[in-house]
């Protein structure tokens, strides 16, 4: 028996008018079935959003009634985080001890928005007329369009439905059609959590029909996607239809630093946390490591021998410390990109192919490929998976050279003792995130986004609510005496 689920459009759960088989990464076999929407039903969807906009049920709360039924949300989603966890990693394959934890964290981020909800704010403008008062009104933007890929749908949607629904906006979201499952399921807490009908729509089908249709609906006014850079120049083609405003959060290709002065043990246990958590399916992904030639032959050994002590296993099992890869195709770029990675003159130091016993899941073992220069494709492609790639440099000129040598430019990591190098480079790297002596930290406070390839705007922190408002100039006349000559502009 598949498990069924459904398409949650206009407060009503409903199947979609196709429908299609999911997979469970770690056996290979279909578990469950999924709805696929149509472009009539993404139609019906953005309606109904566009309808819930202005209707008084959710226009005409205030500010602070919004950011209640935000904070409703949030102890929803805390409650149901085992839940929602197991969900996931039946259909993504990560492991339990790491959806568990980040889904419980997704609440913090309902809560921050929830907290912003009655503190987006207007100003009063020192307008040049002397009989003039001037003031700015903030206003929801409108009806917005998310996306979001197959990896922490529920925190890459918490980014998006929080600060839409804080600044009043509805939305329409769509779940990838890879593992769809608790994103899907999640609609049944905001169903709970009593948004009206309309106000948050989560549906999934496929990005060429469902996730085209979307972005490109006259009706939408803000575009707020996540994924690869190739899907992102579809997106913007596709707002060309609509204007809508539009943020992208892409791929990475982060480089992590690490210079001779550095405490090794300390060091590989961050860089084993940057490439191997979440099977590498990370966009900040530490997946180039630049290592300075004095501490090379010693960080390397203790990073191989880290990585062959990785637990590979059943995702649901919490002793399990790295499942299989999402899907198939991922599987298969992996190879592919290895295989060329070694014919380039990579050499393999662990890893680089899928481990035995685990039958036709999508399993890969933890890979460290020692690379003579840059120009290898590992290198300079987003693998998403569990492959890092070693570069080494002698100056810290070089070091910058290559950091910023790839088309992404999302995180990077830098490891020194040296303060006066640290700052140094925090100015030299061109990435939207940077983390000294520390890897992968992120927080609802803190912006999220990337340079170059990597994306346009951020995601968390207090203005990207601000992201989902347009402002509004008021102009009052505060004099009494007739206007004057109509034809001069005042
Ligand atoms: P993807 O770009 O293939 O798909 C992302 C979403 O776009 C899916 O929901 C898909 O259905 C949809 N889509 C596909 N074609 C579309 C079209 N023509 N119009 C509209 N929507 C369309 O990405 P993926 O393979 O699911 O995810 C991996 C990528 O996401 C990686 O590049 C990764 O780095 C990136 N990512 C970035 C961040 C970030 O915050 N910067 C976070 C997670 C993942």
């Amino acid at each position: 028996m598949l498990r069924r689920f459904q398409n949650y459009i206009d407060g009503v759960f409903e199947d979609g008018s196709a429908s299609f088989e999911s997979v469970n990464p770690a056996s290979g076999a279909s578990w469950a079935i999924m709805p696929a929407a149509s472009e009539a039903d993404v139609d019906r969807a953005i309606r109904a959003a566009h309808r819930a906009f202005s209707a008084p049920s959710w226009a005409d709360l205030t500010a602070s009634q919004r950011g209640k039924l935000l904070y409703k949300l949030a102890d929803l989603v805390e409650q149901q985080a085992p839940r929602l966890a197991e969900l996931e990693t039946a259909d993504t394959g990560k492991i339990i001890r790491e959806t568990h934890s980040q889904i419980s964290y997704v609440a913090e981020y309902y809560r921050y928005y929830a907290g912003l909800a009655d503190k987006i704010q207007g100003a009063h403008l020192p307008a040049d007329k002397a009989d003039m008062e001037v003031y700015l009104r903030r206003e929801p933007i409108g009806v917005v369009a998310g996306i979001v890929p197959w990896n922490s749908q529920l925190f890459l949607s918490a980014v998006k439905i929080g600060p839409a629904l804080a600044a009043g906006c509805t939305i329409v979201i769509k779940a990838s059609e890879e593992g769809p499952a608790p994103l899907l399921e999640f609609a049944r807490l905001v169903h709970e959590a009593g948004f009206p009908p309309g106000v948050v729509n989560i549906i999934t089908g496929f990005g060429a029909d469902c996730g085209r249709a979307l972005t490109s609906h006259p009706l939408v006014s803000r575009i707020a996607f996540t994924g690869g850079p190739e899907t992102a120049r579809h997106i913007v083609r596709n707002s060309a239809e609509n204007l809508a405003y539009t943020t992208l959060e892409l791929g990475g290709k982060s480089p992590v630093l690490v210079f001779d002065d550095v405490d090794v043990d300390s060091v590989a246990n961050a860089i084993v946390a940057g490439i191997f958590a979440a099977t590498g399916q990370s966009c900040v992904a530490g997946s180039r490591l630049l290592v300075q030639r004095g501490v090379r032959d010693r960080l390397l050994e203790k990073l191989v021998a880290k990585a062959k002590g990785i637990r590979i296993g059943n995702p649901q099992d919490e002793a399990t410390e790295m499942g299989p890869l999402a899907t198939k195709r991922q599987l298969e770029h992996i190879n592919n990109v290895v295989a060329r990675s070694i014919k380039a003159g990579a050499t393999v130091l662990t890893g680089g192919q899928q481990p035995d016993g685990f039958g036709a899941g999508f399993y890969y073992q933890p890979t460290i490929l020692s690379c003579p220069d840059h120009q290898v494709p590992s290198v300079m492609e987003e693998l998403f998976g569990p492959v890092l790639s070693v570069v080494t440099f002698d100056t810290e000129t070089e070091a910058i050279a290559l950091a910023n040598s790839t088309e992404y430019g999302l995180a990077s990591g830098v490891f020194t003792r040296d303060l006066t190098r640290a700052h140094r480079l925090i100015r030299a790297l061109r990435a939207g995130i940077v983390w000294v002596n520390t890897y992968r930290a992120v927080s609802p406070m803190v912006p999220f986004g990337g340079y170059k390839q990597s994306g346009l705007g951020r995601e968390g922190g207090m203005e990207s609510v601000l992201d989902y408002t347009r402002t509004k100039s008021v102009w009052i006349r505060t004099s009494d005496e007739p206007i004057q000559d109509p034809f001069v502009m005042r």
